[in-house]
């Protein structure tokens, strides 16, 4: 069914900046303060309050802009988007409508169904966030409403695609590339739970081989990956379901429920807001002359991609690891400097991909609370290549690390966790369990080659797994051969 039409997405994606203070005055942005701890009579719109612009606001778009190969605008404007609600207590939102700060972008995306795709951004724009309207939970408050203002005049991106994605597997392949743009970028944290990445998706659909767009509908505000899936993928059916049954896809506003897993009409287009945008008098216009963007070209940290060619080029590790290990920055990070540290590529990013992160999943806890420090991890796998420790053993140091927060070398000598290699003290054990397993030396040479896997067994097992497993093989082998 799905075959008959074609799906047309664009994304409008929030991205709350990461500045200490708000972007028009100098309160803090800080999450989860209690209400209204954080204004000041410019994000409260007290009368005759002015706005003063943050400059970092400023940085960060012009980063996020260069990442998403925009070009930035040397004059851009802030408007007035006039609308009442009991969250925006101006009357209107400061945002750029004519003149945005970035323009002409564009990502390339990947997917299985249709390969490498090139996703054009029309524009990057700054603004204000409005507050936020919290209603009464407690029987004496059920009947009320009440407004925080903390989040009010929080800086914002408001980054808007063209319509170029067919599926919602590309829709979800564009904004993933994007959060993690803007994570590495440092200028997001990222985190969606909290709305500091929130998405609106414009679906429409349309006969296949049909030129025009059909009508689309706005699904509005949607905080995670797996939800933007299924709103689109609702939408879409539904608007099938619509056409195929004579009926007319109505341009409006929709909302998605997590709870049922569909979307439901929130207002149509007769309802839709006349903004009356007009440049705002309290603020100049923005200058950003080729300096200011140059100097931000400097401050660009290695993005995705470049991180991900390097690491398969000068760490020689697979595509896959490669992938795996750059997903967040934090990671990449961790791994880069370990690799600094130690040398071997392919030997850190196992231990990265292995102990490190089942370690962090285990414990619910990012890489940057992780207790073992690239140092830590490095200097225990010198003690593994120089013949210290044993793989095996080398687990048990990782655990004592984590738990305990002491080095390698501390563990290895607190615990006596050296490898035994002095020929002597193993030739003692293996005397030992040859002399006691008189039966299995006879089946060892009587060609059943298999029973040395039991001596070595043997061996490790009285050693406590710290005789050098090579020189326990070799010595067995003579003697048992003699
Ligand atoms: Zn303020």
């Amino acid at each position: 069914m799905t075959s008959k039409y074609e799906t047309v997405i664009g994304l409008e994606v929030h991205v709350q900046l990461t500045t200490a203070t708000k972007i028009f005055c100098g309160c803090a942005t800080r999450f989860g303060a209690d209400p209204n701890t954080q204004t000041c009579p410019v994000c409260l719109g007290l009368p005759g309050a002015l706005p003063v612009l943050n400059r970092k606001a400023v940085d960060f778009a012009i980063l996020a802009g260069l990442a998403t190969n925009c070009r930035i605008a040397p004059r851009s404007i802030f408007a007035r988007k006039n609308y009442f609600y009991p969250d925006l207590p101006k009357g209107y939102q400061i945002s750029q409508f004519e003149l945005p700060i970035c323009e002409h972008g564009w990502l390339d995306i990947e997917t299985e169904a249709s390969g490498a795709k090139r996703i054009g951004i029309t524009r990057i724009h700054m603004e204000e966030d409005a507050g936020k309207s919290m209603h009464g939970e407690t029987p004496e408050t059920s009947s009320s409403s009440f407004v925080d203002l903390n989040r009010a005049c929080t800086p914002l991106l408001e980054i808007v695609s063209e319509p170029d994605m067919r599926s919602a597997d590309e829709a979800i392949a564009y904004l993933k590339k994007l959060h993690q743009i803007v994570v590495y970028l440092g200028v997001c944290d990222g985190n969606m739970e909290q709305g500091s990445f929130r998405c609106d998706a414009n679906v429409s659909v349309r006969p296949r081989g049909q030129a025009k767009f059909g009508t689309r509908a706005e699904i509005k505000n949607i905080n995670s990956f797996r939800f933007i899936k299924a709103a689109i993928e609702y939408e879409v059916e539904r608007q099938i379901e619509l056409i195929e049954e004579g009926g007319k896809v109505v341009q409006e506003t929709r909302l998605f429920d997590t709870g049922t897993g569909m979307t439901r009409s929130m207002r149509g287009k007769e309802e839709a807001h006349d903004y009356r945008y007009f440049p705002d008098p309290d603020l100049v216009p923005l200058v950003v002359d080729a300096a200011w963007i140059k100097r931000m070209g400097e401050q660009m940290p290695e993005l995705p991609e470049a991180r991900l060619a390097r690491f398969m080029a000068d760490y020689g590790i697979p595509r896959y690891d490669a992938e795996v290990l750059t997903a967040e920055r934090g990671l990449a990070d961790y791994y880069d400097a370990c690799v600094k540290l130690h040398g071997n590529g392919k030997a850190c990013a196992n231990w990265v991909m292995g102990e490190v992160t089942r370690g962090l999943n285990d414990q619910g806890i990012a890489i940057e609370a992780c207790p073992v420090s690239p140092q830590m991890l490095a200097g225990m796998l010198k003690r593994i290549d120089d013949g210290t420790i044993s793989g095996k053993i080398a687990k048990k140091v990782f655990d004592e690390m984590w738990k305990s927060g002491q080095d390698a070398d501390t563990i290895i000598a607190e615990q006596g966790l050296k490898q035994v290699t002095d020929t002597g003290a193993i030739e003692k054990i293996v005397d030992e369990i040859i002399a006691a397993n008189p039966e299995q030396v006879e089946e060892f040479r009587g060609g059943k080659d298999k029973v040395l896997g039991f001596f070595v067994g043997q061996v490790m097992k009285a050693s406590k797994g710290k005789a050098n497993p090579g020189m326990v093989n070799e010595l067995l082998r003579k003697k048992l051969q003699s």
